[in-house]
């Protein structure tokens, strides 16, 4: 598979969701392997590049950290890298949080497909998936399995609620129509723990699905929406990695510190030999 980049420079603005900041970004064509690395404008241009290695296990949202420079929520941003594979490119970012623009991975998708998407002179190794590989929390997985073509699964149960079960199987090809809209999603009972915390201070209606205790408070785009914003977000903490991975990968109610653990599993994993293809 051959790297990618954009062709030209790509900017947008917009407000951190856990922060309620005002953010200003602009994504940078970048020579192959740059990788994606973020560069904070506002800390005199330090970078933090996208690998295993800054990844953090936090909750919440998935945060980057390297020679004490964070970066947060960039999870919705690398599922676009991931949905259209883009694998270099510099973001610069005059704050910490990457805006959460309407939830989805939708803006940052039209964006790169605007500014156009090149092929660079050099080629990609996937991981490619040949025996089972699993973490576990509980009742919560993520694991993947050999497969000839790319595939993500989530598995979404809530069932104390009105939701249930939701259950989404998709691949990169399908990114842009079934999964790149999917939005973000909180319960109305915990956001006031949330805003109490200092989270979820720029959350709204206009950026996020609410669940209220018998129904959605937001109208959705797809009936199973929930699951597959679950998808982008392990589409997004995967490319973490820095490369795609050829198997079917399973998520089963994981949030961003189980994936953010199966990134470094399958990272240290020896048996996971890579080949080009
Ligand atoms: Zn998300």
């Amino acid at each position: 598979m051959v790297q990618k980049s954009l062709k030209k420079p790509f900017s947008f603005q917009g407000i951190g969701i856990h922060s309620g900041q005002f953010v200003q970004v602009t994504c940078l064509p970048a020579s192959a392997n740059t990788g994606i690395v973020f560069r904070r404008l506002d800390l005199a241009g330090k970078e933090v590049a996208v690998n295993p290695k800054s990844l953090k296990l936090a909750d919440r949202c998935t945060q980057l950290h390297w020679d004490g420079v964070d970066i947060f929520t960039p999870e919705h941003l690398l599922a676009a890298c991931a949905g259209l594979d883009i694998d270099n490119m510099v973001i610069e970012i005059d704050h910490a949080e990457v805006p959460i623009m309407d939830g989805s991975a939708l803006a940052f998708s039209m964006g790169f497909l605007e500014a156009g998407i090149q092929d660079l002179s050099a080629s990609v190794t996937p991981l490619v998936i040949t025996k089972p590989i699993l973490v576990q929390d509980g009742d919560r997985y993520v694991m993947a399995l050999p497969s000839p073509v790319s595939y993500f699964s989530y598995v979404l149960s809530y069932p104390d609620t009105f939701i249930g079960s939701q259950t989404v199987t998709t691949s990169t090809s399908q990114f842009l129509s079934d999964i790149a809209p999917a939005r973000t999603y909180g319960f109305e009972a915990e956001i006031q723990a949330l805003l109490d915390r200092g989270l979820a201070q720029g959350g709204c209606l206009d950026n996020a699905v609410v669940i209220g205790k018998t129904g959605y408070l937001s109208e959705l785009r797809f009936p199973d929406e929930l699951a597959r914003h679950k998808t982008l977000d392990l589409m997004g903490d995967l490319w973490v990695l820095g490369r795609p991975i050829l198997g079917h990968v399973i998520g089963v109610k994981s949030g961003h510190a189980l994936n953010a653990r199966f990134v470094k599993e399958l990272e240290k994993a020896p048996r996971l030999k890579s080949r080009l293809v």
